[in-house]
């Protein structure tokens, strides 16, 4: 099978000019972590669910629609679901408010908010506790209408602790990849200072951030761009 943008690699799937496999070694943490990528995504060429799963030694990468629970999901027998943490996805405006009026950052533990049932952010002892005895992080990789068609498709995510991020900077794809929400940031931005967050060293954050720079910069010099969506109307042959 032959495709437009060329070789492709085999680990991460990214066409070879945008492939950084060549700098990764993978990381250990002692958090899993469950990425859970919408079948669209493969196709794009500047998704970065699959280098965070090459990335990190503990990482699992899914590909699909639903999974009845978290074990089938992660393909384990004993999990319990109380002590992952998935990275929720709401409404921009409820989280901006909610955002807003927390206490400003001072710790890589503050970037990750630990919400109740009802949304509300749980009390500082309680979001500690959780984040201590984390033994793994559910992150949904695909653009936001993707992510929140995995959320509503997989309702055992309920049952497990949520938490939103407020990440220190835009997402490093810029120009690359227009996400709909300013504050939205590539999975493996998310992975890395949620990691962060739950006590793991900030080497493997640092690690994921500087992988991802190095194949921004290659995607940039490679001229990939996002396919456009829903966009119909190309004007005469090519
Ligand atoms: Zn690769």
């Amino acid at each position: 099978m032959r495709r437009q943008a060329g070789a492709r690699c085999a680990r991460c799937e990214k066409p070879a000019v945008a492939c950084v496999c060549d700098r990764v070694t993978p990381l250990p943490t002692s958090r899993r972590v469950l990425i859970l990528r919408h079948p669209q995504e493969p196709g794009e060429d500047v998704g970065s669910g699959a280098t965070a799963a090459v990335a990190l030694e503990r990482a699992v990468l899914r590909t699909g629609l639903s999974w009845p629970n978290l074990r089938r999901a992660l393909g384990e027998r004993c999990v319990e679901p109380r002590r992952w943490i998935v990275l929720y996805l709401g409404s921009a405006t409820a989280y901006a408010d909610l955002l807003a009026a927390l206490p400003s950052v001072r710790t890589p533990a503050d970037r990750l908010v630990l919400l109740d049932r009802r949304g509300m952010p749980r009390e500082p002892g309680e979001a500690q506790r959780i984040r201590e005895e984390s033994a793994g992080l559910v992150v949904l990789d695909g653009s936001w209408r993707q992510a929140k068609a995995l959320w509503w498709r997989n309702p055992w995510l309920l049952k497990l602790q949520r938490a939103v991020l407020r990440p220190p900077h835009r997402s490093l794809y810029g120009r690359v990849r227009r996400e709909p929400r300013r504050e939205c940031l590539a999975t493996i931005e998310s992975i890395a200072y949620a990691l962060e967050a739950l006590g793991e060293p900030a080497t493997v954050r640092a690690s994921l951030i500087a992988l991802f720079r190095e194949q921004v910069a290659r995607m940039r010099r490679a001229g990939l761009r996002p396919r456009r969506r829903g966009r119909r109307g190309s004007r005469g042959p090519r």
